[in-house]
């Protein structure tokens, strides 16, 4: 009786918490940052459309989309070696996009990262089981930053993509953000040229122990932009023992 009775006013104190919370902590969109005013939904409909989602025809290699099903890779793919084995990517990095991603960099918007693990784990489900990774891997950020900012954008959606995968599937997927780590600060990549971005951020990436059983790896990031970031992690984590490597981000620059 008196465990009924608190199963009962528990399920009560969970909703009224909830509420509590959604009144004080609203929850917001991630691209426009207004408040959502049906409860459940994670984005409004017009800045859901504003996103660019990708579409086929896509790069074989990066997943970056292609102007013709003729072209198998895209002029990054086809120029440079990548050692990863393939790559997932949500969204084309437009400027709704751009404007969503420094919100959830700069301004500490962890929740809209809600929306695009959920996007993420609906459209990448199968092939991502399919993949049988061991682990989910975010690429790390150097610790300065991560204190600047409190917080890995990359693992932040790593636990919230494991999630929503399990709750989709059944299937867990642990993450583990002490394999890579980021032992330099590296320059901004944006000023250098792609083979220099490759070289500076070689060195930036190690892993000190690769645990024995992690053998298949989805490394998740935010942005993907040339592949450099995913290339250097790649080499690191297989030079560490790794066998396969998937790369799996929310935005992809566009393809040519
Ligand atoms: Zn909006
Ligand atoms: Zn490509």
């Amino acid at each position: 009786m008196k465990k009924q009775f608190c199963k009962y006013w528990g399920k009560w104190l969970d909703i009224l918490l909830q509420l509590f919370s959604q009144t004080i902590f609203p929850r917001r969109c991630p691209v426009c940052d207004s408040v959502l005013s049906f409860r459940g939904s994670l984005i409004c409909q017009d800045c859901f459309h504003k996103l660019s989602f990708i579409k086929s025809p896509t790069c074989f290699k990066c997943g970056k989309e292609v102007i013709s099903q003729r072209i198998e890779y895209c002029s990054d793919c086809t120029r440079r070696k990548r050692t990863f084995e393939k790559g997932m990517a949500l969204l084309n990095y437009n400027e709704a996009a751009k404007k969503s991603m420094a919100g959830i960099k700069y301004h500490n918007k962890k929740e809209y990262l809600d929306f695009y693990a959920m996007a993420i784990a609906a459209k990448f489900e199968k092939q991502m089981i399919r993949m049988k990774p061991d682990v989910f891997v975010p690429v790390p950020v150097h610790p300065s930053r991560k204190r600047e900012r409190g917080f890995n954008q990359a693992e932040v959606l790593a636990q919230k993509i494991s999630r929503e995968l399990e709750q989709r599937t059944g299937v867990k997927i642990p993450v583990n953000g002490q394999i890579l780590k980021r032992n330099k600060r590296t320059q901004p990549q944006k000023d250098l040229n792609p083979e220099d971005r490759l070289k500076n951020l070689q060195k930036a990436f190690c892993v000190q122990k690769l645990p024995e059983e992690v053998k298949t790896i989805i490394l998740v990031d935010d942005i993907y932009t040339t592949g450099s970031t995913g290339e250097a992690c790649t080499r690191a984590l297989k030079t560490a023992g790794a066998k396969k490597v998937y790369i799996i981000c929310i935005c992809i620059g566009y393809g040519k």
